[in-house]
C-alpha cells in the first residue's frame, strides 16, 4: 500500500532496509546466539543518522518525528527486532529531554545523542513496580545542590551500553505518582553502579540491565522539569516511544511472513509446493492482512504525533497492542508454516518468535494497555451521558 511518504522518509526506509539486508541479515544469529551488543552495527546507525530523528535540528538532530522513527525501526525489525532496539530504546530514553528538559539540558546532552556518540535509557521499572509504575521505592532527598538517589531500577534496555539514563525516583513518597521526579543520570556519577545483567528468550543483541544507586549523587541541574512531574514526564514519553514498539513488532512479523512466503514457495510436499495448498494460503493471508492494519494504524497514530495531538495514551496504546499480538500470532503461523524445520535453531523463524514476545510485554504489558484503552472509552461515554 502506498503510504505517501515524502522524499525524506523514502530516502530514510530505503538506507535502513540497505543496512538490514547488508550488515543485519546475516550476523543476527549470531548475535542472538552469544548475546553480545552490536556495536558495530551501531556504529552504521550512527553514520546513517538514525539517532538523531527525532532530536531537534537546533541540537544536531534530524529535526523528524515519530513517523520517521517508526519507518527505520520497521525496516531494521524485518532483519532482528533485537539490533533494531538499540535505535528504538535510544529514543525512549531520549524523549523525555526532547519532550521536558529545559534549554541548557538540551544543549548538554542531545547533540552528542543526535550523532550516536552516545546511547540512552530510560529506567522506570522496579523488582516491585512493574506494571504497577507508581509504586516505586527508588528514592531522591535534596542534599544542597545535589539529590541522593537509593534504589534501583530493573530489565533496563541499553543498559551497560548507554552513557545517560533518565530514570524516574520518589522526590516526596506520601504523594503517589505525583511524588515522582525525573533526573539524567550519568554514568560515572559517584554511587551508580550496574546490576544483574538479564539473560533472555528473545531480543538478544539488546542489552537489559539493572541500575543500581547508592547514594548516588545527581546535581540538581538534572532533575527534568520540577519536582513531582517525573510520572507526568514518564506517561508523556511512553505515549510517543509506544508506536517504536509497534513498529518492532510490525517489522518482526513482515520479516517472518517475509520467510514464511519464500518457504512456503520452495518447499515440495505430496508433489507439489506447499503454497498450492489452500490452508498455507490461508494462513498467508490473514498474516498478511493483520501485518496491514496494523501497519495503518502504526502510521496513523505517528502522523497524530507528529501534529501535536496531545491526548493519545489510548491511540498509542491501541497501535501497541495491535502490532504486538499481531507480531506473535504471525511469527507462530510462521513458524508452523516451516513444519518441524521452523521449531529449529538452524533455521532463521523461531528467533522471530522468541523476539516477538516482549513486545506484548514491555512499555505497559497489553492487559494495561488494555485497561487505558477501556477507561478512555468509558471517560468518553461519561462525557455523552
Ligand atoms: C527485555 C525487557 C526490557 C525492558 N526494558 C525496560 C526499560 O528500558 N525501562 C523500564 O523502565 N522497564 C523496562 N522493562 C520492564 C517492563 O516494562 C516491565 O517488565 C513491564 O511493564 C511489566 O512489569 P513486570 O515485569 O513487573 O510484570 P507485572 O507488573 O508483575 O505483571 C505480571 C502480569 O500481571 C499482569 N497484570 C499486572 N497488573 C495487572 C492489572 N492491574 N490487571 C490485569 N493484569 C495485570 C501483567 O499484564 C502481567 O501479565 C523491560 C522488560 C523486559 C522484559
Amino acid at each position: 500500500m502506498n503510504y505517501y511518504f515524502d522524499e525524506f522518509q523514502q530516502e530514510l526506509i530505503q538506507s535502513a532496509r540497505r543496512i538490514g539486508r547488508e550488515r543485519i541479515k546475516a550476523v543476527a544469529a549470531q548475535y542472538d546466539r552469544e548475546g553480545t551488543f552490536p556495536w558495530d552495527i551501531v556504529k552504521v546507525f550512527a553514520e546513517a543518522g538514525f539517532f538523531g530523528i527525532s532530536i531537534p535540528e537546533e541540537y544536531g538532530g534530524l529535526g523528524r518525528g515519530v513517523l520517521d522513527l517508526v519507518l527505520v525501526t520497521e525496516e531494521l525489525s524485518r532483519y532482528c527486532g533485537g539490533i533494531a532496539l538499540a535505535v528504538a530504546a535510544t529514543a525512549l530514553g531520549t524523549f523525555p529531554i526532547v519532550i521536558s528538559a529545559n534549554d541548557e539540558q538540551k544543549k548538554r546532552y542531545l547533540p552528542a545523542l543526535a550523532e550516536g556518540k552516545m546511547l540512552a535509557g530510560f529506567g522506570l521499572t522496579e523488582p516491585s513496580a512493574g506494571s504497577d509504575a507508581g509504586s516505586i521505592k527508588t528514592r531522591a532527598v535534596r542534599k544542597g545542590d545535589r539529590y541522593i538517589l537509593n534504589g534501583n531500577k530493573v530489565f533496563i534496555t541499553n543498559g551497560g551500553a548507554a552513557k545517560i539514563y533518565t530514570v524516574i525516583a520518589n522526590t516526596d513518597p506520601g504523594k503517589g505518582t505525583r511524588g515522582a521526579s525525573a533526573f539524567i543520570v550519568e554514568e560515572g556519577m559517584p554511587g551508580f553502579s550496574y546490576g544483574k545483567e538479564e539473560d533472555k528468550m528473545g531480543i538478544r543483541a539488546s542489552c537489559t540491565r539493572e541500575l543500581v544507586f547508592e547514594d548516588c549523587e545527581v546535581p540538581v541541574e538534572n532533575m527534568i522539569g520540577r519536582e513531582g512531574e517525573g510520572f507526568m514526564v514518564a506517561m508523556k514519553t511512553l505515549d510517543k516511544s509506544r508506536p517504536g514498539v509497534a513498529a518492532q513488532a510490525l517489522g518482526i512479523a513482515q520479516g517472518a511472513l517475509d520467510l514464511a512466503l519464500e518457504y512456503a514457495r520452495t518447499r515440495e510436499q505430496f508433489g507439489q509446493s506447499i503454497i498450492q495448498f489452500q490452508a498455507i494460503q490461508f494462513m498467508l493471508a490473514d498474516m498478511a492482512t493483520q501485518i496491514e492494519a496494523s501497519r495503518a494504524l502504526i502510521y496513523a497514530v505517528s502522523r497524530n504525533l507528529d501534529a501535536g495531538e496531545k491526548n493519545v495514551a489510548k491511540e498509542s496504546s491501541m497501535c501497541k497492542v495491535m502490532a504486538s499480538d499481531t507480531a506473535m500470532k504471525v511469527t507462530t503461523d510462521a513458524v508452523q508454516i516451516f513444519g518441524g524445520y521452523g521449531y529449529m535453531r538452524d533455521y532463521p523463524v523461531e528467533k522471530f518468535m522468541r523476539d516477538a514476545k516482549i513486545t506484548q510485554i514491555y512499555e505497559g504489558t497489553n492487559q494495561i494497555l488494555r485497561m487505558v484503552i477501556a477507561r478512555s472509552l468509558i471517560r468518553q461515554l461519561a462525557k455523552h451521558a
